[in-house]
């Protein structure tokens, strides 16, 4: 029987360590805590099927220069740690170009396609059709220019991919969700995407999946990784652990691990914020309120408020002040109630430069597998791409071309 050790159990790497399972593979899943606790609990919770094009970088003059000046909250930056996010921000502007951008939305669209499929079925074994809904999820224009754009776009969307969505006036958005105060120009309501309201619990419930089909969830340390008797070995709080195969599926810790292997892998980290509101009438769906980069996502713990991208440095801000601005916008919106927690979560986007997740072998390491960078659809794209990499491993045709995911790709 072949066997693996999958690094991080996050929605990526519990995503590949079924996949591997359904192959046969004897696998061990790997992480210094409980499954699903870092960025894949603390994000907005969307299985997001329309997300067919990767989230490129603003080129447009009144974009940058929003940025620049600290009107966007949908990027925010500390200048004094801007040098460090330099090199992968330039290379990221390059494949931002059209382009390269449309070349990236070929290859991210034909995977996102599978995204909602493969969570399908997993929700159904794992029992945990409780924590999803299947309603879509709604985005605020404020601004009526804004909310002609985004008609504009998801027209768009719909004649290229087939992206359904519904135009929805400020009273069809009132009429939909009763608790806001104010409804802008209106919405767009995206249909076919899925929200989750515990999305650290969905990816503890798919581990748990794991187990029960045989599968060996243990705590160790990712650092540990090494050449083996076998191929690969680990230690692990129950001893050392020997398989032919190692899978680095650590999400935004990723590039950090590799570099002992030689790799220097540059990567986009873009923070974001969350803190629960207790507020009492909820949202029936998710709203992102688009002027601010910030989505309001009903979930089990309260109204979970979300940020847009932070630049900042590696010591997490407490009290940052893009979280603020999304509370005190989403506070127009709602009545927010007080909030859950005084200390907000805070996590890494891990994305990379060229907009696509990192799927494949590492490139000088026979038997070393790489899954990670995958930005801001990660809670989505983790069964999908988990699925890719376990039929490369496994020799079998791949679900979409494997060649724009590879490490090796230039
Ligand atoms: C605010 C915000 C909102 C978001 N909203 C959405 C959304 O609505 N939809 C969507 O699809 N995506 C969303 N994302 C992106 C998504 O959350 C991530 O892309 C995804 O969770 C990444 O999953 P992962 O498994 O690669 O990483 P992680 O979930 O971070 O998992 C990595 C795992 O590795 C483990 N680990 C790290 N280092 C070590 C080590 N040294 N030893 C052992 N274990 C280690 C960690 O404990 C962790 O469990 C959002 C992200 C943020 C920040």
């Amino acid at each position: 029987m072949r066997s693996a050790i999958v690094l991080g159990a996050g929605m990526a790497g519990v995503g590949t360590a079924l996949h591997l399972q359904q192959r046969g593979w004897s696998v061990v899943l790997v992480d210094r805590g409980e499954p699903g606790r870092e960025t894949s609990y603390g994000n907005a919770g969307i299985i997001q099927s329309e997300a067919v094009e990767p989230y490129a970088m603003p080129r447009d003059r009144a974009s940058l220069w929003a940025i620049a000046t600290g009107r966007s909250n949908d990027v925010h930056y500390e200048v004094r740690s801007l040098h460090r996010h330099l090199g992968p921000l330039l290379r990221y502007w390059w494949h931002s170009a059209p382009r390269r951008h449309a070349a990236a939305s070929r290859a991210c669209a034909g995977l996102i396609a599978h995204a909602a499929p493969e969570h399908a079925a997993l929700i159904e074994a794992a029992g945990a059709a409780d924590l999803v809904r299947r309603g879509g999820f709604r985005v605020l224009h404020r601004e009526g220019r804004a909310m002609q754009d985004a008609v504009a776009e998801a027209e768009r969307l719909r004649a290229r991919y087939g992206v359904r969505s519904r135009v929805l006036s400020p009273d069809a958005l009132a009429a939909a969700e009763p608790a806001l105060k104010r409804t802008g120009a209106g919405a767009i309501h995206w249909e076919d995407p899925w929200s989750v309201r515990d999305p650290g619990a969905l990816v503890s419930a798919y581990a748990a999946l794991f187990v029960r089909r045989g599968g060996t969830l243990l705590r160790g340390e990712a650092e540990s990784l090494g050449p083996g008797g076998r191929g690969w070995r680990v230690r692990t709080a129950d001893g050392t652990v020997e398989a032919e195969a190692a899978v680095v599926a650590l999400g935004p810790w990723s590039p950090a691990l590799l570099r002992r292997f030689g790799y220097r892998i540059a990567m986009v980290r873009k923070r974001g914020y969350h803190r629960h509101w207790r507020s009492t009438r909820l949202l029936d769906l998710p709203l992102l309120d688009a002027q601010n980069g910030t989505v309001l996502a009903p979930m089990a713990a309260g109204l979970r408020i979300t940020t847009g991208a932070e630049l900042a440095g590696p010591e997490a801000a407490t009290g940052p002040a893009q979280l603020a601005r999304a509370e005190a916008a989403a506070r127009d919106l709602l009545d927010l109630g007080g909030p859950h927690e005084n200390a907000p979560w805070s996590g890494i986007r891990p994305c990379m430069p060229d907009l696509l997740p990192v799927v494949g072998p590492a490139p000088r390491h026979p038997g070393l597998w790489l899954q990670f960078g995958h930005g801001h659809q990660g809670f989505t794209l983790g069964p999908a791409t988990g699925r890719l990499l376990a039929e490369a491993m496994s020799g079998e045709t791949p679900l979409v071309p494997a060649a724009p995911f590879s490490p090796g790709r230039r």
